[in-house]
């Protein structure tokens, strides 16, 4: 939904908005009765009504998402029983207008004359829902309380450590430090267990309903409808994902060969084979999607010491919150954007208030759709911060460049490039960077042989990421379709995830369990695709950016600091927001058409060199 649209760089599918569905709503008038339009009820539809319909449409959106964005920013930074309320009034609102738009688009999908732009339009209305109910009597109802049932029972989910009961956010923190093998094992299975097996019927139930709704939308099923937000056939989007992750796989397959023969190096062929696939609670990470928490144990020897701190130069430099956010705005200054508005300032949370409840997950705002752009979050001074100021300002600077465009296309080319170049920004913090902006004493840059180290932690987090990003909505779209039934739903999640990622459970996994509903975005019902896509893509705009700018050197060294060249060309791709088909904003700042891992196995050049003279003579793979 398009209030979901404060697209936060870590809170992307938390939104309320985004969870939960749909309310009760019930469609009498033919929609272009609706449109204000002098034509006859009993007339078919024309494209002039379809034009009428998407311009009303836009216009009531518009002004509801103002309002609503205000309600969401005051729940969000001052939490109270009657903020929750207010928010919870108004997302409902927006999901009854949404559910609205989509069926009355519905309705014009096949008139005759469409123009191109009305067409696209009339698509995103029609496929903007993520959990479709169908009209038909109660099902609305019946959806919506399956989903909050289902996203309440993840949130109160409970795993046991030693016997104790231990909450989901504690546990997952104890995933990434605990190193004992019995006690993660433990971890892991009852966080499957408790968390996944009661969601089951109810998920299987909640697919149905869904189906029947996405069918009424004209979708195959809701997966075809996830998949038709990109400009191309549902299926050759399938088709796409797959060719990207051909692409990089090879790199994935060196980082697990040695983080397989580190793990078995700690533990011991009893907890961790050398050949055959990695036991998942052994990598620092529940769901075994991003392994940086483990980097301790597979750190080259003398390579972790970079010669620098950027939590230090920080402080040593004297930066509070507002300085250090003042730095990311001079980053996208130097690139030829505008100053942030004084608004930002004015209105942006950055530190965490002493006197009420705030959510301090970092996000990016854009209340008015216009120059009312903020950011929240609780900034502390350290360079885990530092880096994710550049991201969230990243979303602000893409929301105001497209602010020109009418309401549905106030938003990223497709949504895995908002989460991109936020990211693409967080890549371009070098030391290189760091020098320019007075931080870093040039003498300081590490040298070379440092930067394998700097290179295997990214890649334990971003290269690791990529086949579970990808086997998410590979498994739904698969659930969606019909082609895994509810008795499968468990052993389809484990083959996948032994086949992309190589990955197997600690212990035997029983017939009634529902693993994929230890996953938040399950049971949360939030599309993964644009994950797998964000971490390509920021690699193929970073070194876009860093051709346009001249760089010559080892590609994760290069900082476009400064150059104007890079922003012009980079402001060419974010005033467009969504008003083109991807492909297009993808060529005004990269030149090509095609999304693209080369990039990224560019940028891993000297890792992948490194990992393979590590990894001669073992047996890789799984
Ligand atoms: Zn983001």
């Amino acid at each position: 939904m398009r209030l979901s649209r404060k697209s936060g760089a870590k809170s992307v599918g938390k939104t309320a908005a985004s969870i939960i569905v749909l309310a009760a709503i019930t469609f009498t008038a033919p929609a272009y009765a609706q449109t204000g339009s002098s034509q006859n009820s009993e007339a078919a539809p024309t494209a002039e009504d379809a034009k009428n319909f998407v311009a009303e449409t836009e216009k009531k959106m518009f002004d509801y998402s103002v309002d609503a964005s205000r309600v969401y920013w005051i729940n969000s930074t001052y939490i109270t029983d009657d903020t929750d309320a207010l928010a919870a009034k108004v997302g409902a609102e927006g999901t009854t207008m949404a559910v609205q738009a989509a069926i009355d688009a519905a309705k014009y999908k096949d008139v005759q004359g469409l123009d191109p732009v009305t067409k696209r339009k009339l698509d995103k209305l029609r496929g903007g829902i993520v959990l479709p109910a169908p009209t038909t009597e109660g099902a609305a109802t019946e959806l919506n309380t399956i989903a909050t049932k289902l996203n309440s029972a993840y949130g109160k989910g409970k795993g046991t450590l030693n016997g104790k009961e231990i909450n989901g956010s504690d546990i997952e923190a104890a995933m990434g430090t605990n190193r004992n093998p019995e006690e993660l094992s433990e971890m892991w299975e009852s966080w499957h267990t408790n968390v996944g097996a009661p969601m089951k019927d109810d998920y299987a139930r909640m697919v149905e309903i869904a189906n029947e709704g996405a069918e009424e939308l004209g979708f195959a099923d809701v997966g075809a409808m996830w998949r038709s937000g990109y400009d191309m056939p549902a299926d050759e989007f399938a088709e796409l994902t797959d060719k990207l992750w051909a692409q990089v796989k090879p790199l994935y397959d060196e980082v697990h060969c040695y983080t397989r023969g580190k793990l078995n190096e700690k533990y011991g062929d009893e907890v961790q084979a050398t050949t055959g696939p990695i036991r998942a609670d052994l990598l620092g990470n529940m769901w075994a999607q991003e392994w940086g928490n483990i980097y301790d144990i597979v750190a080259p020897e003398g390579a972790g010491d970079i010669g620098f701190d950027t939590t230090q130069l920080l402080t040593s430099k004297g930066y509070d919150a507002t300085k250090m956010v003042k730095a990311g705005e001079g980053f996208f200054s130097s690139l030829g954007f505008e100053p942030l508005p004084d608004t930002f300032w004015k209105r942006s949370l950055f530190t965490k208030p002493a006197d009420r409840e705030v959510v301090c997950h970092a996000s990016a705002w854009d209340i008015d759709n216009v120059d009312d752009i903020r950011i929240k979050m609780c900034i502390k001074v350290n360079g885990d911060d530092f880096v994710t100021i550049h991201h969230e300002l990243g979303h602000n600077y893409y929301q105001r460049a497209y602010n020109k465009q009418s309401y549905l296309h106030l938003d990223g080319a497709n949504d895995g490039f908002h989460e991109a170049i936020g990211d693409m920004v967080a890549l371009s913090i070098t030391p290189e960077y760091l020098v320019q902006v007075g931080l870093l004493d040039a003498s300081k840059v590490p040298s070379a042989d440092k930067d394998i180290g700097l290179l295997l932690r990214q890649a334990m987090d971003k290269v690791a990421f990529l086949p579970f990003g990808l086997l998410v909505d590979k498994w739904r779209w698969q659930v969606f379709s019909g082609d895994i039934q509810p008795a499968e739903y468990t052993k389809a999640w484990h083959d996948l995830k032994l086949e992309y990622q190589g990955i197997t459970p600690p212990v035997e996994r029983p017939a009634d369990a529902f693993d994929p509903g230890a996953k938040y975005h399950i049971p949360g019902n939030t599309p993964y695709s644009r994950y797998f896509l964000a971490r390509i893509l920021q690699f193929q705009f970073y070194k876009a950016a860093c051709e346009t700018a001249g760089w010559t050197g080892p590609l994760h060294r290069c900082s476009f600091y400064g150059n104007k060249e890079v922003g012009a060309k980079l402001n060419k791709m974010l005033e467009m927001g969504a008003s083109k088909p991807w492909p297009d904003a993808l060529e005004a700042f990269t030149g090509t058409r095609e999304m693209d891992g080369s990039a990224m196995i560019s940028y891993f050049e000297p890792l992948m060199d490194w990992l393979k003279e590590e990894n001669k003579g073992k047996s890789c793979g799984w």
